[in-house]
């Protein structure tokens, strides 16, 4: 293998069986021979042990939780066996999530439909299947009312709320309780089955996760009251994970870029979202790759919040005989994926910048983050070529763009680079691989590839009856 970091580097967490696939970098030559380049590789051996930590940490309170995968945050179909094998459930957020987890064997009851607009096709096959639908407003109520009346089937939903406490930021999802309880007061629900609370907030916050649970409670108390069957709150997702070990080099990287006047660190002094320059702090508009408190630990702290009276917020939903639902993506996929892409040229821009092009574009490694703050590891396979000197330099991709860089940092690469040499970027399993990944300019989506026993198979996704095949419904 051979070396590369960031100017200011930025180690990647790995898991074993990463390591071993990087240390045969043969094998890892053969998969982009097969696939092509990138090739999108998955073990999802971690999503259990992720959502157990979850689990047991709820289970400790004395909370029962219930753990759905967001599915956006990876398109594999391994995902959902995966899922469905470890006892997990499912969040959809489309009509062709929904189906293909049904089809791959996900209960529906399993399945909550937390999709920003729904359709009528997509009510009406979850509620055939008695998934759970998350309703977001009171024209959605409607529709589900109307979709249960025809389709004969009892709608299972739960009510998204958007909180009222002016301490968390304003939100376009779900509405207020208040607004909820005279929609509800509105409506016909013979057919529909209030069954729980929803919520889904942004950033990582857990006292955030926390005020909202106990504006909840009261609310869930008050529509039992008012005779519905409510028995679980749904937290929703942004649980935080760690990309990095080291919390150092996560510190040195924003205090050197705060320092940074000639642009050493990041393409062409690119300040990755920073508006005060002086600020050494990480920027808001990248993903925090380094977090102190993570999956176990964080949901502790929402838990052992304090609840109404004197009791913790654990206490309050155990004696409620409530269950306690989330929808963690990111934090469960945690150590399931890594991208590899091939080096196809080596130069360097019209005013000396050494580049490196990379078979793949930066949509195959890009989430909503202002770039990915994660250094790529570097396998040399038995037929590389002969490598440059070392050298300073940017990864750059296949779009006509002239800010289309892979990574905005620059790379340092002692070794250098040979053409045929393979950049793996490593942890690529949530979001990071699929959230942006488009086929523009016509080049083709990157190949899924997913291990079964010993071997790397071809994942369902890719070919399965997609998004385009329910543009009609
Ligand atoms: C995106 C999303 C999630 C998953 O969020 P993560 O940050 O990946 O945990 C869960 N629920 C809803 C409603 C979402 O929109």
């Amino acid at each position: 293998m051979a070396e590369v970091h960031g100017v200011s580097p930025l180690t990647g967490r790995t898991e074993p069986w990463m390591e071993d696939l990087l240390a045969d970098a043969d094998a890892c030559a053969a998969l982009v021979a097969e696939y092509g380049s990138p090739v999108n590789v998955l073990d999802f051996g971690p999503l259990a042990r992720n959502a157990a930590e979850l689990v047991d940490a709820a289970a400790s309170e004395g909370v029962r939780l219930g753990v759905f995968v967001a599915r956006k945050a990876n398109k594999a179909l391994g995902l959902v066996h995966a899922a469905r094998e470890a006892g997990l459930g499912v969040d959809v957020a489309s009509l062709a999530e929904l189906t293909q987890s049904l089809d791959a064997g996900m209960p529906g009851e399993r399945v909550i439909v937390t999709a920003a607009v729904k359709s009528r096709a997509l009510l009406e096959a979850a509620v055939r299947a008695g998934a759970t639908v998350s309703l977001d407003n009171a024209d959605e109520l409607a529709d589900v009312v109307a979709v249960a009346a025809s389709v004969g089937a009892r709608a299972r939903v739960a009510l998204r709320l958007a909180s009222s406490d002016p301490a968390i930021p304003p939100t376009r999802f779900g509405m207020a309780s208040r607004q909820w309880d005279s929609a509800l007061a509105s409506a016909r629900l013979t057919d529909v089955s209030i069954e729980g609370i929803h919520f889904h907030l942004n950033a990582y916050s857990a006292e955030e996760r926390a005020a909202v649970l106990r504006e909840a409670l009261p609310w869930a108390d008050a529509l039992r009251e008012a005779g519905h069957d409510v028995g679980f709150i749904d937290i929703g997702g942004g649980i935080p994970m760690s990309y990095l070990e080291d919390r150092a080099q996560w510190r040195a990287f924003w205090e050197r870029l705060a320092q940074d006047a000639h642009g050493t660190l990041t393409w062409r002094g690119d300040r990755l979202g920073l508006t005060d320059p002086s600020a050494s702090r990480p920027s808001p508009s990248v993903y925090p790759y380094w977090q102190r408190k993570v999956r176990g630990p964080w949901m502790l702290d929402v838990l052992r919040a304090h609840g109404l009276e004197r009791r913790t917020l654990a206490e309050e939903i155990a004696a409620r005989g409530l269950e306690l639902r989330c929808e963690p993506g990111r934090s469960v996929l945690d150590g399931c994926g890594l991208t590899l892409a091939s080096v196809a040229f080596r130069k360097a821009t019209s005013d000396g910048i050494p580049l490196v092009g990379l078979h793949m574009n930066r949509t195959q490694v890009r989430s909503t983050s202002a770039d990915f703050m994660v250094d790529p590891r570097w396998v040399r396979p038995s037929g590389a070529g002969e490598a440059s000197p070392a050298f300073d330099g940017f990864l750059v991709g296949a779009y006509c763009v002239e800010d289309e860089l892979i990574l905005r940092r620059r790379l340092r690469f002692p070794d250098g680079v040979a053409r045929g040499d393979i950049a793996a970027f490593v942890n690529t399993g949530g979001y990071l691989m699929h959230i942006l990944e488009s086929a523009s300019h016509q080049l083709p989506l990157a190949a899924t590839v997913v291990r079964e026993g010993g071997d790397w198979v071809r994942d369902g996704i890719d070919g399965a009856v997609g998004a385009e095949d329910y543009r009609s419904a």
